[in-house]
């Protein structure tokens, strides 16, 4: 498979229908800068048209839906997806430049899984009663019946298209809510083909809507602003969700946000060498940086700085950013241009900060049509103070600053001088949980974990509930 499949048309999906708009714009492939899909921007008339297609899809079939069918639609919902594997990937791929290794066992796998976790687990969901004294000593049950909220407005970012759009979508449909959806502008594709899955499934018309578009004057805000809008989901940068905060103060909807981060990662002496650097080095580059769990800060003992400083170089200089479907690659591109100006003027940032380079830093030079593509190299910097803003600020491409520590409460104290959550690492699992206690977090990863969407993640600190995906039974709270 190539990433240079045909140009595909991204259609919107509204009220069981594929629409076109007069407005179009046009996704180019960051791996060669060729155009790969062609996406109909909604404006706010056909936004609008969705939202009333979902409101009036929770009165219709939809609505009176047992649940024991609603759960079977989604389980057909997931074998719609693996039906059309290869689509979906070469979709991803074409898209995101990632490469074909990652997307087919972690994006459309994981896809096609969060509709039959969250089938799963609204299955079982119980309800709330509370036993209440009453002065007839007979005593009284009060219980609490869970609806859906309404329509979800759900927004969604790039690096993980497919993932992170299911993941949202799969429990508010679970929930039995209805949908008006918007993916990144970068990447429009498998949204689109899931509507077709959808489409087949015989998901009623109206409950799952797509929209393409951009976030300011676009569909974006056409749908947090929209009135006939109950709720919006929202994963992506930390400004953006601020905007949204304000756009939706108007019309009072509930948000739940997952927003930016600087992750530490924290190396004790005592590790496991090997797998505590083959770990780390996953962590940071994997998606080419882009993952919101991604360490960009690197806190290591000091009688191994200097040994994993190098094996982190190592193997960084290993990345083999080759074509997406080549079975060696292991490094895509960063999504967009624009993407990678920003990640530079941070590698430059570095620089003016006095940070000593230990490798990367520009741009690679392939002699082919991947110099028109958005590659980096992998980054790694040691020697800034922990005040640099290359230090404190998301920079999310394939990076890390690297800094030695003395005591576990020195590095305990660096990782949570943050707004965001902290990664704590250590491969035996008594200190993690003593460090994860120590830095007040609720969620506690080891090296190399991956996201379980059944396993609750509430963050413990106020100013981390911005962040926090609400997973498992956790995420119906907020969509009944
Ligand atoms: P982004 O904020 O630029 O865009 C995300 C989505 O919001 C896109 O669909 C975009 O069109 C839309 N949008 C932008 N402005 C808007 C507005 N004013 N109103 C409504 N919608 C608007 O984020 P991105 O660049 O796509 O994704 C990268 C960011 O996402 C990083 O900061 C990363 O850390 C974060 N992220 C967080 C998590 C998490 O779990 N916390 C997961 C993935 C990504």
């Amino acid at each position: 498979m190539n990433a240079k499949t045909q140009i595909q048309e991204r259609k919107n999906y509204i009220d069981g229908r594929f629409v076109g708009s007069a407005r179009q714009f046009t996704k180019l492939s960051p791996v060669d800068g060729t155009a790969v899909a062609i996406a109909h921007e909604a404006d706010r008339a056909m936004v609008d048209a969705a939202v009333r297609a979902a409101r009036a899809a929770l009165k219709g079939p939809w609505g009176r839906m047992p649940l024991q069918e609603r759960v079977d639609l989604l389980r057909k919902i997931a074998a719609g997806i693996e039906k059309r594997f290869d689509d979906f990937l070469a979709a991803e791929v074409a898209d995101t430049g990632k490469p074909v290794s990652l997307a087919s066992h972690l994006d459309i796998p994981r896809g096609a899984a969060n509709f039959r976790i969250f089938a799963d687990i609204v299955r079982t969901y119980g309800t709330e009663s509370y036993f209440l004294d009453t002065p007839d000593a007979k005593g009284a049950v009060n219980y609490a019946m869970r609806k859906p909220l309404g329509v979800i407005g759900v927004i969604a970012p790039w690096n993980l298209p497919l993932l992170l759009l299911t993941w949202k979508l799969a429990p508010a449909l679970a929930c039995g809510n209805t949908i008006v959806a918007k993916p990144s502008e970068e990447t429009p594709s498998t949204a689109t083909l899931l509507a077709e899955v959808m489409h087949e499934a015989g998901v009623p018309a109206g409950v799952f809507n797509v929209v393409h578009g951009f976030g300011p004057d676009s569909a974006g805000e056409f749908i947090t602003t929209h009135p006939g809008v109950d709720a919006i989901t929202f994963t992506g940068e930390t400004t953006t969700g601020a905007a949204i905060m304000k756009a939706v103060a108007p019309t009072v909807k509930p948000v739940s946000f997952e927003l930016g981060g600087k992750n530490p990662g924290i190396v004790f002496a005592d590790c496991d060498f090997e797998a505590a650097a083959a770990g780390m080095a996953n962590a940071i580059f994997a998606n080419c940086g882009q993952v919101c769990l991604a360490p960009e800060r690197v806190y290591v003992e000091r009688p191994i700085f200097e040994r994993f400083v190098q094996a982190l170089k190592q193997k960084a200089e290993a990345y083999v950013m080759g074509w997406p479907a080549d079975a060696k690659t292991n490094m895509g591109p960063l999504i967009s241009k624009q993407h990678r100006e920003k990640v530079l003027s941070y590698y430059a940032l570095a620089r003016e900060e006095g940070a000593t380079l230990v490798t990367g830093g520009g741009i690679p030079k392939f002699g082919d049509a991947r110099d028109n593509g958005s590659y980096v190299q992998p980054t790694l910097w040691t020697g800034l103070p922990e005040t640099a803003r290359t230090v404190k600020e998301e920079i999310f491409g394939p990076c890390a600053h690297i800094a030695p520590f003395d005591t576990e409460e020195e590095a305990i104290a660096m990782a949570n001088d943050t707004p965001l959550r902290a990664r704590l690492d250590r491969v035996d699992h008594e200190p993690v949980a003593r460090a994860s206690r120590g830095a007040g977090h609720g969620v506690r990863h080891r090296l190399g974990e991956l996201l379980v969407p059944s396993r609750p993640a509430h963050a413990l600190r106020r100013r981390q509930a911005l962040r926090h995906r609400p997973r498992g039974r956790a995420a119906f709270a907020e969509l009944l």
